[in-house]
Order: C-alpha cells, then sequence, then structure tokens
C-alpha cells in the first residue's frame, strides 16, 4: 500500500473533522476506529420503542457554530428543549419547589439565594481571567490549580443550600465530584464555554436544543464526505510507531498504515493503552496518566403520555436525594410530540455507586423517586426503558470529558496538544471553545489537520485557529441584542439569575457582591 498522507485514529467528531479539512486539501487519508460505527462519544440509537435516542450527547446552543455549521450542511433541524411549564427542585431534607425560569434551581431561604448568586458571580468573573489556549498562564494558575473545587466551595459558601446547588452544578456538567478536580481547570472548563451561566442554561445555554434525528448524524455526514472507504470500522489501533521518514500505524486485525503524519482523536487515557515507539515522552506519558474519565449513567424512561406536562411542569428537574441515582431530569419528548420519555443523569459518584446493580433495579429505583419528584404514581409504570453507562464503556472509559486534578494543568498543561514528532492531537480535551463538548471536538479536529497542513507549507501559520461565524440560527437574537458584546450578553444571564430572586435580595447581593469580590474571601 501506497504511504497516505495522514491516518487518523478515532472517527468520533474530531477525528472525522480532522480527515475532512485534510480530504478538501487533496490529502490521501484514512480514518481507523475501533468501534463498529463512527461518532464515539455521540451515539444515536433508532428503532420503534425509541423513534431516535442520543445515548450520550445531545444538547447544543449559541456560539456552538461550528457543530450548528455541520447541522446545517447535512440538512439536520435542531429543536428547543422543552422548557415551558415548572421546573422542580427536590431535596431529601424536605425541599420540594416549582419555579419558572431559573437558569439556577432556588437553593432554599433567602440567604442562599444570596449566596448561590454570590459564587455564581464570582466564577463567572474569576474565569474570564483564564486564557483559554492556555490556562496555565493565568495570572493566578497556580493559587488555583493547587486547589479543589470543593476547597474553593467551602472559603465561599456559607449556606448549605448553595452549597448543595454548587456541588450538584460540578456533577451534572463536568460528571465528577467537587472534591476531586481542580479549580483551574473548572474555571478553564467554564470559561472555554463562555461563563457558568452558558454552560448551565437551558434557554440561551448549552442545553437549549437538540438535533431532529440526533446528533450521531453529523458524524456520518461527515464519513460520507470524507469517502465510505476512507473511514474503517472495527480496527482498533494498538500501535505507532514514528520513524525519520514517517509513521507506521498497526490495528489490532493485523494491518499496517504507513503515512508521513498521524492525528490521534481519542480520550487522553485511552492513548495509553497504544504502544507507542520510541516511547511517549515523560511528560507526555506522566500527564495521560493523571486525567480519568468522568462517570455519567444516561436513563430513558419512556411514558403512555408526557404527565408532567399535562400537570404543568417541563419534565425539569435537580433531585438531591441519597438513594436517588438520578440528579437532574428533562423532558424527552421528540420533535413531533411523539415517544414521550424523561432522560435522567445519574453523575460521578452515584454512577460509581450504582453502576453495579441490574439494569432493571435501576429502572425500578428511579421510577420510585420520579414518583416522589413528579408527585405522580404515573411515574411507577414506564412502558420501555433505555440506559447507557459510559464508564462501562470501552472505548470512552467515561464521559462526558476527562476531569482533571489539582497540578495537571499546571504542570503538564502545554502538552495537551503539543505535537510529538509526526504526531499530532485532536479530541476534545484539546479544544479551546466548549472543550468536553461536540464543538469542541470539531474545533480541535480542524484546528489539528490544519497544524499538519501548515507543516507541508499549505496554511500559514496564523490560520491554524480559526474563528467561526455566529450560526444564522441565532442571529435573530444577537440582532435584537444590538451590537452585543459577548460581556453584554453574560450580562443579560446575570439579569436572568437576579431576576427570580425576591426584591430585597437584589439589594443586599450588590453590597454583598461587591464586598466578596474585593475581599477575596467572602
Ligand atoms: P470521541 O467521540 O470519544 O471519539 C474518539 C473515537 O476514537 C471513538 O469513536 C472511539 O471508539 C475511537 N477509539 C478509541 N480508542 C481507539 C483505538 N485504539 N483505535 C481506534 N479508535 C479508537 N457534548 C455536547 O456538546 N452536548 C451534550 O449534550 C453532551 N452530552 C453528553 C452526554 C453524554 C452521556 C456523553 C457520553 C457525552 C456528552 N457530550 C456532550 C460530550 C461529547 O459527546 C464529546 O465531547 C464529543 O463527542 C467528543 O468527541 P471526540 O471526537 O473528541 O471523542
Amino acid at each position: 500500500m501506497e504511504a497516505l498522507d495522514v491516518v487518523v485514529v478515532g472517527a468520533g467528531l474530531s477525528g472525522l473533522s480532522a480527515a475532512r479539512v485534510l480530504a478538501e486539501q487533496g490529502q490521501s487519508v484514512l480514518v481507523l476506529e475501533a468501534r463498529d460505527r463512527v461518532g464515539g462519544r455521540t451515539y444515536t440509537l433508532r428503532n420503534d420503542k425509541v423513534g431516535y435516542l442520543d445515548l450520550g450527547a445531545a444538547y447544543v446552543g449559541p456560539t456552538q457554530n461550528r457543530l450548528l455549521r455541520l447541522a446545517r450542511e447535512f440538512g439536520v433541524k435542531t429543536y428547543r428543549t422543552y422548557d415551558e411549564q415548572d421546573l422542580i427542585v427536590y431535596r431529601q431534607h424536605g425541599i420540594k419547589k416549582r419555579y419558572q425560569d431559573g437558569l439556577f434551581p432556588p437553593t432554599g431561604g433567602f440567604l442562599s439565594w444570596l449566596d448561590l448568586n454570590n459564587v455564581v458571580r464570582l466564577l463567572d468573573s474569576m474565569c474570564r481571567e483564564v486564557p483559554v489556549q492556555a490556562p496555565w498562564t493565568a495570572r493566578r494558575a497556580k493559587e488555583w490549580d493547587t486547589m479543589t473545587v470543593q476547597q474553593f466551595l467551602d472559603q465561599h459558601v456559607w449556606t448549605k443550600g448553595a452549597m448543595e446547588a454548587m456541588r450538584e452544578f460540578v456533577n451534572v456538567n463536568v460528571t465528577s465530584e467537587a472534591y476531586e478536580v481542580s479549580l483551574l481547570w473548572l474555571l478553564w472548563y467554564l470559561a472555554s464555554a463562555g461563563g457558568p451561566l452558558m454552560m448551565n442554561g437551558t434557554a440561551h445555554g448549552a442545553q437549549e436544543r437538540k438535533l431532529i434525528g440526533g446528533t450521531q448524524q453529523i458524524s456520518e455526514g461527515l464519513m460520507k464526505k470524507i469517502g465510505l472507504d476512507k473511514v474503517l470500522l472495527n480496527r482498533p489501533v494498538c500501535k505507532i510507531e514514528q520513524t525519520s521518514g514517517g509513521v507506521s500505524v498497526y490495528d489490532t486485525c493485523g494491518n499496517v498504515y504507513q503515512a508521513s503524519h498521524c492525528i490521534v482523536a481519542l480520550a487522553p487515557p485511552l492513548q495509553t493503552r497504544i504502544t507507542w515507539s520510541p516511547p511517549l515522552p515523560a511528560r507526555r506519558n506522566q500527564m495521560l496518566q493523571r486525567l480519568p474519565m468522568g462517570s455519567v449513567i444516561k436513563t430513558f424512561h419512556y411514558y403512555k403520555t408526557p404527565f408532567w406536562r399535562h400537570k404543568g411542569m417541563s419534565g425539569a428537574a435537580a433531585i438531591d436525594d441519597d438513594e436517588g441515582l438520578v440528579a437532574s431530569t428533562y423532558d424527552h419528548v421528540l420533535h413531533d410530540g411523539s415517544h414521550p420519555a424523561l432522560v435522567g443523569f445519574v453523575l460521578s459518584d452515584r454512577a460509581r455507586t450504582f453502576c453495579e446493580l441490574s439494569v432493571e433495579e435501576r429502572k425500578r429505583r428511579i421510577c420510585k423517586l420520579y414518583a416522589k419528584v413528579f408527585q405522580t404514581d404515573d411515574a411507577l409504570h414506564p412502558v420501555h426503558y433505555e440506559e447507557k453507562n459510559w464508564a462501562a464503556d470501552e472505548w470512552s472509559g467515561g464521559c462526558y470529558t476527562v476531569m482533571m486534578p489539582p497540578g495537571l494543568l499546571t504542570t503538564f498543561g502545554e502538552e495537551i496538544r503539543a505535537p510529538v514528532g509526526r504526531v499530532h492531537w485532536a479530541g476534545t480535551e484539546t479544544a479551546s471553545q466548549w472543550t468536553g463538548y461536540m464543538e469542541g471536538a470539531i474545533q480541535a479536529g480542524e484546528r489539528a489537520a490544519r497544524e499538519i497542513l501548515h507543516e507541508k507549507g499549505l496554511v500559514d501559520a496564523s490560520d491554524i485557529w480559526q474563528d467561526e461565524p455566529e450560526d444564522e440560527l441565532y442571529d435573530m437574537y444577537t440582532r435584537t441584542q444590538a451590537a452585543i458584546t459577548g460581556e453584554d450578553l453574560d450580562a443579560l444571564f446575570l439579569d436572568a439569575v437576579f431576576d427570580s430572586m425576591p426584591v430585597e435580595a437584589h439589594v443586599f447581593s450588590f453590597c454583598f457582591w461587591d464586598g466578596v469580590l474585593e475581599g477575596g474571601q467572602g
């Protein structure tokens, strides 16, 4: 076989995005994928019982313009996540509230509202100090990277309600626990998404929309563009060998592929399963051993009717119940009103605790929880159940993405996307915008492809990183805000948090907030 220009390892959104850019520049490219399908952490189940169902990534929102661009190209339309009626907050120590239009659930009393508002604003302002391409260069990088998120919360949060809400925020958004991750990493993650409210929000936030027909269609569309014969499935790569002349990539089926360059687009921990010749440099090797994946089981209870809608609820709930497994739910009725379901997220420590239960037992316990949360026995009678435990998935190792412990970014951060010889790194973990998300995967793949094109003299260094224009889906929203800047947009989101607070809280909050920002320690 004649040597290729580039072999790409991994046919997730990132690897396929890289291959597409290379193919369009006339490069000969081959993508090797371990699974029997493309899409990686995007995985759409299709059958009569569910219609279509995203077992992995599902949501898309404003500023995720690369994903929206591809959706548009492949004729995939979006629809809004249902949030038109009451949302629920449910706490085991008795709080059970319905609320509307909340970026964060009500946390209980007046003081915990202030407290939550304060810590969210503080995180919002701190994450703006983190350079998204190089978080380890932030002025306070060392200080923030030697602290866990829990240590930060212990310093700045005073009420039980706000502490619970913030732990949930960490669980839901990064599938890990506050005690195990670096504050700098969380700030980087938030910065890359445009701040905590953008990340946590439904309307105007990361959960605003879903793709009609499912997210895996994007990878399938990319595969067709690259050429079906250029994406080889069931080809787990087990060895990558570099010589002065090129790269040899070995799969477990005994095939060897020669190329001048290679892009590795796998979640970082999976890269340690590959045999490297010569071995990876010490710092990359050490970094990879410190990067575990998050833990999540995504569950789907299908019902005859969307009983929550009939009772004035949107299906969205923030739940804290030790025996309850699920921490967060959403309505999962399809765009045409069919296949009513509730999607539930079993997260981080709960995913690790409850992964040993049988599927039937998980389904049953979650039904009981839903009956309490939505206050109806209708929840006890699902007509169908699906789930996916990503922690048990051989070719992901967990989800949504890696979690970074204290010290990782400041010690090894520079290695995240530094090429090793002729091997370049893609994957959402190497992105600077929406890292951990589909958008980040696409950005990273396209950037890695342009790094190689640059080495070949086909692209200027200044074109390796490219901004993406705003998708027309959000044009109208943007126009109404008249020449809006990023900061103005965030101010709008912050206003929304304020709007859902009692009036007296605003007055106190302003004083409190200013004092905390200046004092640093509450
Ligand atoms: P992957 O999709 O992991 O692709 C890597 C590919 O490499 C895989 O196909 C894998 O099979 C393959 N591979 C692994 N090892 C080898 C090997 N040795 N040889 C060959 N191939 C190999 N993102 C959002 O934007 N919105 C969401 O709502 C959202 N929710 C999520 C919910 C869940 C439950 C999960 C699991 C993820 C979610 N995400 C979400 C995250 C999103 O799915 C990922 O960020 C994105 O899909 C990662 O793409 P990737 O190409 O970087 O990696």
